[in-house]
């Protein structure tokens, strides 16, 4: 582990998410990086208490990005997260509520009969009552956050229905595969079509592998290696089983393994190094891909502007305020950030309003917000007041983890700001 290149400097701690809440050095990188090297020196054991300053940490990255001498405290954290897995450093109320997490969130089946009778719970009125009469709050922090983010549950959520093949529309420019996604597929399943809709009417023929599962990204964050490792081998298997010579969706290669969601394409794109096998094709981020290929002429061509929440249409005169915000694993981890707003720069009388604090965590970061449910909420605060502070009317996410936590945050102000995916904008607006 080298911790050698850091001078101590600072210039990290003002990017810092743990930093900003918690205002304390252990919860910096600077703090994190000091008490590493003071572990390797044999000064300090990595006990309950130190393993509490490295669970603050989101592992947004905002630190590498910040800092000027290369320090590369992603491999840093990504190598201590599993030593702080040991039984004797969390608490058992602790472990075991991770251990449910991670037998969940991963499954799509096992969420999706989990929460098939908490549709008639969420999203409804029942839901609005439950949390304002505060009975929530009786079941603990971590389960009252799970309520918080627990968005209304779509029918489509419920379903794999894509079809393995969706045609190119026009002559033929790529061909990809798409990951779906395990939480996205359930919690925003309106993103994946979008997604679909997007790719085929910009001439793109795109794979859907039915049997795909998690990515792994949920439990590589946490420093789960063999469950992240079980979960990044079934995903490619599951596109070894359809295409290829013989095989269902045809023997033609794929371009790229795209994913509508940042974590994912984060942990999708460090496979090899972490599993020692990777896709037949590179894993892109959905915006990087189509704004590298470039958005088709008819595609363009058909755009139109969206509407104002009243109704009217965006114009020249009246443009739609928007606010994209930056997904810490899409910005810090993947380098991705002037793609997606090219892409939302395509619809017509669009105006992109930019927060002052963009590269600055939501408070997401996987399973964050339920496992330290009151440094999350307080910068998801943070950000939905940034966010609003630019008087966008919607703010757009391309990131499921961060699109639930904002959404929250923006729905709890005087004046809400709905959230939406940037394929949504775009299918709304050549939808017409
Ligand atoms: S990690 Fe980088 S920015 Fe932060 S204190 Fe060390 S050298 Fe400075
Ligand atoms: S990864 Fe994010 S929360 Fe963790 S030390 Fe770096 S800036 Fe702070």
């Amino acid at each position: 582990m080298n911790t050698d290149p850091c001078v101590h400097c600072g210039f990290c701690l003002p990017t810092c998410a743990s930093y900003r809440v918690l205002g304390t050095e252990m919860d910096s990188p600077r703090g994190r990086i000091y008490t590493l090297k003071a572990i390797a020196n044999g000064e300090l054991s990595l006990d309950a208490t130190v393993a509490k300053h490295f669970d603050s940490c989101l592992g947004c990255l905002a630190c590498v990005t910040a800092c000027p001498s290369g320090v590369r405290y992603d491999q840093l954290i990504e190598a201590t997260r599993p030593q702080l897995n040991a039984p004797e450093l969390r608490s058992s109320a602790q472990q075991a509520f991770r251990k449910l997490l991670f037998a969940l969130l991963p499954y799509p089946a096992r969420l999706r009969a989990l929460l098939t009778p908490l549709r008639l719970y969420a999203g409804t009125p029942l839901q609005a009552l439950a949390r304002r009469s505060g009975i929530t709050r009786l079941f603990g922090p971590q389960l009252e956050a799970l309520d918080q983010l627990l968005p209304p549950l779509a029918p489509a959520g419920f379903r794999d229905d894509f079809p393995l093949v969706v045609p190119a529309q026009g002559p033929r420019r790529a061909r990809v595969g798409l990951v779906l996604g395990c939480v996205q597929r359930l919690f925003d399943p309106a993103v994946n079509q979008a997604a679909v809709q997007v790719l085929s009417a910009n001439g793109i023929e795109v794979v859907i592998p039915p049997s795909q599962g998690c990515c792994g990204a949920v439990t590589h964050h946490q420093g789960e290696l063999s469950q992240t490792n079980e979960l990044a081998i079934g995903l490619i298997q599951s596109f070894e089983a359809v295409v290829g010579p013989g095989k269902p969706a045809g023997a033609g290669p794929l371009d790229a393994v795209l994913v509508a969601a940042s974590g994912c394409g984060h942990t999708m794109k460090a496979y090899g190094r972490l599993t020692g096998s990777s896709f037949s094709a590179p894993v892109a981020d959905i915006q990087e891909f189509l704004a590298d290929l470039g958005l088709s002429q008819p595609f363009l061509a058909a755009l139109q502007p969206l509407t104002h929440a009243d109704g009217e249409p965006a114009s020249a005169k009246r443009p739609l305020r928007l606010a994209y915000q930056d997904a810490c694993h899409m910005l810090h981890g993947q380098g991705i950030s002037s793609q997606p707003r090219a892409l939302l720069n395509a619809i017509p009388h669009i105006q992109l309003r930019e927060a002052t604090e963009a590269g600055v965590c939501c408070g997401s970061a996987g399973i964050y917000n339920l496992v330290q449910p009151e440094e999350a909420a307080a910068l998801g605060q943070l950000k939905a007041k940034d966010l609003a502070g630019t008087g966008a009317e919607l703010a757009v996410s391309a990131n499921i983890g961060c699109s639930l936590q904002i959404r929250r945050h923006l729905q709890e102000l005087p004046q809400p700001v709905p959230v939406l995916h940037p394929m949504q904008l775009l299918a709304q607006s050549y939808s017409g």
